[in-house]
C-alpha cells in the first residue's frame, strides 16, 4: 500500500507529542519508516473524502529525541513530497509567543508569513534569501472558522533567542518563533504545493520565565487545542484541496 499511497493532506510535526492527540482522533495507522535513510515515521487514514499522511520527524538514532529543528524538517519534507505527492502540506506544531505582541499561552495561529530569524548574511542578494520570507497559502476563511490569529511565524534552530535573534523577531513583527515552519515552507515552494502552519503557543519569549519551563508545562494544553484545530481543519470546506 505504501508505494502507492498518495495524499490529499501531508501534516506535518516534529515531535510525537505533538500528534499522538491527532493520531487517536482520526484512527489515524502507521505506516512506519516511508525513507530508507531516515527515522522519519508516517500514519494515514481518511478523514471524509480526504487522505490524510501524518509524518514525524522521528527520533534522532544518536540522541534517541524527537528530531525537532529545521535540517529535519527540510529532510522529512522532501521525503514525504517524494512519496506521497500531497496537494498541501500542513506543519502543526507548538511555538513560541510575544507578550509585546498581545501574545498568550494556548494562542492558536494560522501565519501569513515565514521568515528566519537566525540566518544572518550581510552581503547583498544573500541577506534576502538568507532571511527567507515567504507567504503561506492564502486562508483568512480557515483562521476564521478555527478562530486563530495570523501573523508572521520565524524558525530558527535554536529554544532560546540571542539578542541578535530578538532584534530581527521584532523587526519581523514575529508573533510565532518555532523551529521549523520557515523549513518546510522553502521545501513547499520548490515543489510548488500550497503550505499553511498551525501552530500554538506554549511559552512567551519575552517572558523572564525560562522558555523550556513554560514548554513543558504548557505543552499538553497546547497539544490537546491543535488536535482540536487539526479536526476542524481537516474536515473544513475552506482548504484548497
Ligand atoms: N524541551 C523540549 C524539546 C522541544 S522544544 C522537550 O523536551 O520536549 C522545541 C519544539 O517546540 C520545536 O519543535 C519548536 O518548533 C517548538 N517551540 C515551542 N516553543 C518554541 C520557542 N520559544 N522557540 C523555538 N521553538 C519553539
Amino acid at each position: 500500500m505504501l508505494g502507492s499511497l498518495k495524499a490529499d493532506i501531508l501534516l506535518q510535526a516534529a515531535m510525537r507529542t505533538e500528534t499522538q492527540l491527532i493520531i487517536d482522533r482520526e484512527a489515524l495507522q502507521p505506516i512506519g519508516a516511508f525513507d530508507a535513510n531516515s527515522p522519519a515515521e508516517a500514519f494515514t487514514g481518511k478523514v471524509g473524502s480526504r487522505q490524510v499522511v501524518l509524518v514525524t520527524h522521528g527520533r534522532d538514532p544518536t540522541h534517541q529525541c524527537d528530531r525537532i529543528g529545521t535540517i529535519s524538517a527540510a529532510t522529512t519534507c522532501a521525503a514525504a513530497l517524494a512519496r506521497f505527492s500531497p496537494k498541501l502540506i500542513v506543519n502543526i506544531g507548538t511555538c513560541g509567543g510575544f507578550l509585546a505582541r498581545g501574545g498568550s499561552i494556548c494562542d492558536l495561529h494560522l501565519p501569513e508569513r515565514v521568515a528566519f530569524h537566525d540566518q544572518r548574511v550581510p552581503i547583498p542578494g544573500f541577506r534576502e534569501f538568507a532571511r527567507g520570507e515567504l507567504n503561506t497559502h492564502p486562508v483568512d476563511a480557515l483562521r476564521a472558522e478555527l478562530g486563530a490569529l495570523g501573523g508572521t511565524c520565524s524558525s530558527g534552530g535554536s529554544l532560546d533567542a540571542t539578542p541578535e535573534d530578538r532584534a530581527i523577531l521584532d523587526t519581523l513583527e514575529a508573533r510565532c518563533k518555532d523551529m521549523e515552519a520557515a523549513a518546510i515552507a522553502f521545501v513547499a515552494r520548490d515543489w510548488r504545493v500550497p503550505f499553511i502552519a498551525v501552530k500554538c503557543v506554549t511559552d512567551l519569549v519575552d517572558d523572564p520565565e525560562a522558555v523550556q519551563d513554560a514548554f513543558l508545562r504548557n505543552l499538553r494544553s497546547a497539544t490537546m487545542r491543535l488536535a482540536t484545530a487539526a479536526s476542524a481543519l481537516l474536515r473544513s470546506d475552506y482548504l484548497p484541496v
